[in-house]
């Protein structure tokens, strides 16, 4: 589990770092779709699954930020 707060990371690296009105999906480097393409296909196969499945989580949650935001 502790990936999945590592990739939050790249929130830092962003400006400002933190942005109530962005959506972080599809901007953050980690966030990017083909990164969650990657993650998808980790928490498919054997030893990563649980570090992809974590990753997969953190981007749906994101994911749902964004859509509140949008209404
Ligand atoms: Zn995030």
């Amino acid at each position: 589990m502790f990936a999945t707060m590592v990739v939050d990371l790249d929130h830092l690296l962003a400006t400002p770092v933190y942005d109530p009105d962005r959506c972080g999906i599809g901007f953050h480097l980690l966030h990017s779709y083909p990164a969650i393409g990657v993650y998808l296909v980790l928490s498919m196969t054997g030893r990563t699954r649980l570090i992809g499945l974590g990753l997969v989580i953190h981007m749906v949650l994101d994911w749902i930020d964004c859509i509140w935001m949008a209404l």
